[in-house]
């Protein structure tokens, strides 16, 4: 068991974490990031991305979090093969976590970089066909279905804005709910209602997701939550928008965060209650959740980190000067 220091802990590995880490090295800070359980982040389990400025040909989604690894290391980030099972934020700074190896990360500021992760349903042949015709993100994916017949599993807000989206692709819409009305904010619903392009499937809910002969999504299983009947549902595109599930256990009364568990962070900035934490990416961010936003937020905390840090060096600096002006 070890202890490693650092002017910037950094906790999680996505395009947040290796973006803050990427402008905390370039700052002197020589960052630790703690990887976690999955390395790379949401983009390591998705083929296609199309979205991420600088690349004009798509590239793959484990690549580019590769690419961005190598270099935050390139700069003089320390990456850890570790997850973070406490912290102690209260005495700080420095922070204290404490890793699942039982080593202990002392960090001057910290950076929580834990992202979130998409709710599934659970349904069989849901996670073997992710990437081949299941997404949970329109937005990412929805571009690849242009044309193409697509389905929406999901009755709240991010199910309807899903839905929304993706009639700028695609002419045949279908949302599916497992009640009969919707729990999304009536504005929304009004829009859905009012497009040519959607229609809605009430009481059902997916059994599985079928392949077809070419190993892609062919057709959906449907129950009916009333009568228990079965029927099938033929898309090129099945997206499943149930919600998600920022990584903040490890944070819970600790840190403020909303009823859904993102972190609150200050307005426009990736600032928590506690001076020297910093919150970014998906795991304060209910409303992009994209990997450029993500680095973004990564961004503004190494360099709000950095300020931090400098303001405090200036105040310690004085602090032996006014202790002599007040003896004298
Ligand atoms: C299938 C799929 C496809 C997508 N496609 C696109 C796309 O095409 N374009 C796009 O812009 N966005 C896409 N997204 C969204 C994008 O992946 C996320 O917005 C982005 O990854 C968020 O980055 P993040 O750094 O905030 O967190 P994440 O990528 O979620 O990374 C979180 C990190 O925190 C670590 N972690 C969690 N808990 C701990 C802990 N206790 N200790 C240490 N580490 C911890 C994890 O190991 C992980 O490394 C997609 C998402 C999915 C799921």
């Amino acid at each position: 068991m070890a202890t490693h220091h650092t002017k910037m802990l950094i906790i999680g590995s996505g395009p947040a974490g290796y973006s803050a880490a990427i402008y905390a090295a370039r700052a002197m800070m020589e960052p630790i990031v703690v990887q976690g359980l999955q390395p790379g982040g949401q983009l390591t389990i998705t083929t296609e991305v199309e979205n991420y400025p600088g690349f004009r040909d798509v590239i793959q989604g484990p690549w580019l979090m590769e690419e961005m690894k190598a270099q935050a290391e390139h700069v003089g980030t320390r990456m850890m093969w570790d997850t973070i099972v406490s912290v102690d934020l209260e005495n700080g700074p420095p922070f204290r976590a404490i890793g699942d190896s039982g080593d202990e990360y002392i960090g001057e500021t910290l950076v929580i970089a834990t992202g979130a992760q998409a709710k599934w349903l659970g349904a069989p042949g849901e996670q073997e066909l992710g990437g081949k015709g299941v997404s949970a993100c329109a937005t990412c994916d929805g571009f690849f279905y242009r044309g193409k017949k697509v389905a929406v599993i999901g009755g709240g807000n991010t199910a309807v804005e899903e839905a929304l989206y993706l009639t700028n692709h695609s002419d045949d819409v279908t949302l599916i709910h497992r009640r009969d009305e919707l729990r999304a904010e009536k504005i929304l619903q009004n829009r859905l209602f009012k497009s040519e392009k959607t229609n809605v499937l009430w009481n059902k809910t997916v059994k599985s997701f079928e392949a077809g002969e070419d190993g892609t999504l062919d057709h959906l299983v449907l129950e009916d939550t009333v009568t228990g009947e079965t029927s099938t549902l033929e898309v090129d595109g099945a997206f499943v928008a149930i919600g998600h599930a920022p990584a903040t256990e490890l944070f819970k009364g600790k840190l403020a965060m909303d009823d859904a568990g993102y972190l609150d962070v200050e307005p426009g900035t990736p600032k928590t209650a506690i001076p020297g934490v910093f919150a970014a990416g998906d795991v304060a961010d209910h409303t992009y959740r994209q990997a450029v936003t993500a680095a973004g937020m990564g961004c503004m905390a190494a360099l709000d980190g950095e300020k931090f840090l400098a303001a405090r060096e200036d105040t310690m600096e004085e602090a032996p000067q006014e202790t002599a002006e007040a003896a004298e």
